[in-house]
């Protein structure tokens, strides 16, 4: 018996020192992903383009699911059209439905594949509640403290106006590209994209036109965005997540006297039972894809033991998949989300009702469908009484993963890594939808990236109260879109 336990502790140990040895070498085989360029000098850039983007901030341009205020919209692209009489001269312009617009700038090689920016020219609006909380009127476009303030100076008021100051900046020092540049606002984005990103990307269908690469918002410059590793790291999102509502419902013959409630439930308790089934069932958590890619460029700038850990994922896979699910951001990069959002249901406080209905908003991991996220609910509430559908008209599969090793990426790798010293650049997955994911016909390169750094606690002020931009941020974008036209367009 002694022997057995011996030669069994032997094998074991023998397997413990192979393991071992697998990740000691996949960890000092694991090198960085990180390109080796010089940092440029910073170009001067005048304060006015703070004092513009404040005024593009002063007109209220919100869209809401009621509709959009036309006069706002048309205002804005006056404003515009004024501010940058360069680009407005010089550059072809089109209006699509109204109030979005595609500008073409030629180049002097068609040859060249053209590349494509995009922006969107709409905001969302300013919750009455939190009015009081905003340290400047949100449509102020205050300069105050350094930043410019108000709805729209981080969505996407911000992008719009920093990429036409770097292309008037390039017309006014007579630069020309020899690549053709696009440039496509849409005034819808908050609400869909129907009128705007739609439109457009089915107009360049139509005209047969096919991008190198498209860069759109989506991911940034952020700091401290992971525990592990102190330089701020430039997310580039080479996919985004899809987006499907169910509507969820229970409609009984009788609802009846709340005096005698029936002993096989109520609409609301059978209701409410499967919402809290599908919490606790939520999809099932992987590591695949544009998440997996992002730490494969993060994995080795890490110190140890976590740069062990991310260049062993086939042995840690379950560790740290479970690790990622406890923080909220981590958790909806691996995994199909479940957000009950809204819940109607009855009438009177001693009345039961007989209908109760809810809907219930996923966004869908890359390699599901709302279709396969309908049937992973309806097994999960296995419950007939329950019924749902899908809401088709906003479902929307994730997205293509674009590459990595391809023109676009590498590019606006390089670009980064020249303005920003001593950061880290990443492809990673952006799990809230863009305009992009219109443009998915025109190109199989699609990057969703601000190059504005921000601090992690900035990033609630997107959608939320005291939205601002430091003038310093706002020039450093600027710089960006100059340095990858100049990089891309040569
Ligand atoms: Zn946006």
């Amino acid at each position: 018996m002694k022997k057995l336990f011996r030669l069994l502790f032997r094998v074991l140990l023998f397997a413990c020192i192979i393991i071992l040895g697998f990740v000691i070498i996949n960890t000092l085989g694991y090198s960085s992903k990180q390109i080796k360029v010089d940092t440029i000098n910073k170009t001067d850039i005048d304060d006015k383009v703070a004092e513009r983007l404040g005024g593009a901030i002063q007109i209220p341009s919100v869209s809401t699911e009621i509709g959009i205020d036309s006069a706002a919209f048309g205002q804005l692209l006056s404003y515009i059209d004024s501010q940058f009489v360069l680009v407005d001269s010089l550059l072809d312009k089109q209006t699509i439905n109204e109030f979005s617009r595609i500008y073409k700038w030629t180049g002097r090689k068609p040859n060249l594949k053209p590349i494509l920016l995009l922006a969107h020219l709409d905001v969302v609006p300013v919750d009455k509640a939190t009015e009081g909380k905003w340290e400047q009127d949100p449509f102020s476009g205050a300069i105050k403290d350094g930043y410019v303030w108000g709805r729209g100076t981080l969505d996407d008021k911000v992008s719009v106006l920093s990429i036409l100051e770097s292309i008037e900046s390039l017309l006014q020092q007579n630069y020309f590209p020899e690549r053709t540049l696009y440039l496509a606002f849409g005034h819808d984005e908050e609400i869909g994209g129907k009128a705007g990103a739609k439109s457009i990307s089915r107009l360049f269908q139509q005209q047969g036109i096919s991008f190198e690469y498209i860069l759109d918002e989506g991911s940034l410059l952020i700091k401290q965005a992971l525990p592990s590793i102190k330089k701020p790291i430039a997310l580039i999102g080479i996919a985004e997540k899809g987006y499907v509502t169910l509507n969820i419902a229970v409609r009984l013959e009788n609802g009846g006297h709340s005096s005698i409630p029936p002993t096989e439930g109520t609409a609301i308790g059978i209701l409410s039972k499967a919402i809290a089934t599908l919490e606790e069932e939520q999809f099932p958590a992987q590591l695949a894809g544009a998440s997996k890619k992002m730490f494969e460029y993060t994995g080795p700038e890490m110190t140890l033991p976590s740069k062990a850990i991310f260049a062993n994922i086939w042995l840690f896979e379950g560790m740290l998949l479970r690790q990622l699910e406890q923080n909220t951001t981590t958790n909806a990069m691996v995994r199909t989300t479940t957000a009950p959002t809204m819940i109607r249901g009855g009438i009177k406080e001693n009345v039961l009702p007989s209908t109760v209905s809810g809907k219930i908003n996923f966004r869908i991991a890359p390699g599901e469908t709302p279709e396969s996220v309908l049937d992973y609910v309806k097994q999960t509430i296995d419950d007939d009484r329950v019924i749902v559908t899908i809401n088709k008209e906003t479902a929307m599969n994730p997205s293509k993963v674009s590459p990595t090793n391809a023109f676009g990426f590498e590019i606006i790798q390089k670009t980064a890594q020249e303005l920003f010293p001593d950061i880290i650049v990443a492809p990673s997955l952006v799990v809230a939808a863009t305009d992009c994911r219109h443009y998915g016909e025109v190109s199989d390169n699609i990057y969703r990236f601000m190059p504005l750094m921000l601090e992690r606690s900035d990033l609630k002020r997107i959608h939320g109260i005291n939205e601002r931009v430091s003038v310093e941020g706002y020039k450093n974008m600027i710089r960006f879109y100059q340095q990858l036209i100049r990089n891309s367009c040569k």
